[in-house]
């Protein structure tokens, strides 16, 4: 059996791997390219935390930003008792590549604290979130302009209220202090659509894809979503969201995989039904649908036209890859097949759909939460009620030439005017789009032996390119 060491030593290798494929395939100096693949800082800490019964516990934790060619620098913070420094490194370099990639203006980043957030009280939990932030304070790691976390595994709203408040407490005087840290709750200065913005995105992205009738036919399968039988491993927020939006736009959920056993049924499965049994009970043994594997990696074995991996890194490897049978492995989760799959999944004709691209959701409305942060003013409040206006104005000039009314019900409808959360689903799914464009672009005219290399090349092109526009390798 693995380590955690060894599985995170070969997702770093991994990303590594990918970046030295897409990068021996440009033309950028060998010390620019070697600049763009290193790590920039890192930051290790040990602290202090009494546990609940008065104990002291000594909390390792790191944040690493990756890049500082723009800033502030981005990227999620990991609650885990699996997590390392090489871990937290490889996180942080796929950050960078995801901002580049998907147009979002920051360096990444990745921060990572080791303890079990499951198995600890609340009061546990906001006594070491609120302690690493005030280390992160302390050296200058957090910051609107320097680097700004948001959730990951292990962590959600609620901690990034704590890391908010507390860095609210020690800046008082600092006027834009809710923009440290994005994914915060709607009350505390968060934006609407964050929390299922990956999730989303993983959908949207899905979506850009299978749009594509060449590549859907090579692989044996139609165009659009409607129909696709899909599995899902991991009901976080990443795998809960990106089942919800896959199943509404009529993909069929056959099999989902969690911690404890996982569930196929080729006849469908009802989400809200499993995801309530396993909230409830926190395993889906005795839920009913369908089979019931103990082993949830089995459920990644079965039949399916798309696997969607949305819980961590290394979860196909060259020991599992020979048995997926799906036909895309659409990766939500960071890292989910490792380089030596990827070799077997590519000449078995399956196609990957990377990381760096299709969970870019999340720091894309991460971005817009930031911007809204700073700005202190919702996106929908400057143009609302114009654009209600507006269509008003433009329906009464149609009625009064067709002399043709609309009721007051379909009035409202046609002309009511965006709210805050439609500005950030266009703006999402806008942003999936021309990501998309991009690397099939490349991936195409430039001959690139698979998605996930168009994806390296194309954000690592960006990164050397902003390089070279700050003068620095002229
Ligand atoms: P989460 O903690 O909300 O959920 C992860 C789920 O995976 C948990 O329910 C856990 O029980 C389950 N899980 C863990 N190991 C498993 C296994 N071996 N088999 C099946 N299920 C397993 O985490 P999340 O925020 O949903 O993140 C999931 C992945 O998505 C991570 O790789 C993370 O880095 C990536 N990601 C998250 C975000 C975000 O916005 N949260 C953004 C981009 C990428």
């Amino acid at each position: 059996m693995d380590t955690p060491s060894d599985t995170h030593n070969l997702f770093f290798d991994s990303v590594s791997a990918y970046f030295d494929r897409a990068a021996d395939l440009m033309s950028f100096p060998a010390g620019l390219l070697d600049q763009v693949k290193s790590c920039n800082s890192v930051y290790r800490m040990k602290f202090p935390v009494k546990d609940d019964d008065g104990n002291i516990v000594v909390i390792e934790a790191y944040r690493v930003q990756h890049s500082h060619h723009r800033l502030p620098c981005k990227g999620g913070i990991r609650f885990s008792p699996h997590v390392t420094q090489t871990e937290t490194v490889a996180l942080a370099a796929l950050m960078t590549y995801k901002c580049a990639l998907v147009g979002v203006p920051f360096g990444g980043a990745k921060g990572s604290v080791r303890f079990d957030p499951k198995t600890c009280s609340p009061e546990f939990r906001e006594r070491v979130t609120r302690r690493y932030t005030a280390e992160l304070i302390k050296k200058n790691f957090i910051g609107p302009q320097i680097d700004v976390p948001a959730p990951d595994y292990g962590t959600g709203e609620q901690e990034m209220s704590w890391i908010a408040d507390t860095y609210r407490a020690m800046k008082f005087n600092e006027p834009d202090t809710y923009a440290c840290v994005t994914g915060k709750p709607l009350a505390l200065h968060g934006i609407p659509g964050r929390r299922e913005a990956t999730g989303l995105g993983v959908q949207l992205g899905i979506g850009e894809c299978l749009a594509h009738e060449d590549d859907m036919t090579a692989l044996g399968l139609t165009t659009g979503l409607p129909g696709k039988r899909v599995i899902v491993q991991g009901l976080g927020n990443v795998g809960s969201y990106s089942a919800h939006f896959l199943q509404k736009n009529g993909a069929l959920i056959v099999g989902i995989a969690e911690l404890g056993g996982g569930i196929y049924d080729p006849a469908g499965i009802d989400l809200r039904r499993a995801a309530h049994h396993f909230k409830e009970n926190g395993s889906f043994a005795g839920c009913g649908i369908g089979a019931f594997f103990e082993n949830p990696r089995d459920v990644l074995e079965q039949p399916c036209d798309i696997l969607v991996p949305a819980a961590l890194e290394n979860q196909i490897t060259a020991e599992n890859a020979s048995r997926i049978q799906a036909k895309i492995i659409a990766e939500a989760a960071n890292g989910p097949v490792d380089h030596e799959a990827e070799e077997i999944l590519r000449d078995r004709g399956i196609l990957v759909i990377p990381d760096l691209y299709l969970n870019a959701g999340g720091v894309t409305v991460s971005y817009f939460e930031w911007l809204r942060n700073l700005s202190h003013v919702g996106f929908d409040r400057m143009s609302t009620r114009l654009s209600e206006l507006t269509k008003t104005h433009l329906i009464e000039a149609v009625e009064h030439l067709t002399g043709r009314t609309l009721d007051p019900a379909e009035r409202a409808s046609v002309t009511a005017g965006p709210r805050e959360v439609d500005f950030v689903h266009t703006a999402l799914a806008e942003t999936m789009a021309v990501a998309y464009h991009s690397i099939h672009d490349a991936w195409k005219t430039k001959d690139l032996p698979d998605l996930r290399t168009a994806a390296y090349y194309v954000a690592i092109d960006r990164v050397c390119r902003s390089y070279q526009a700050h003068g620095i390798f002229p």
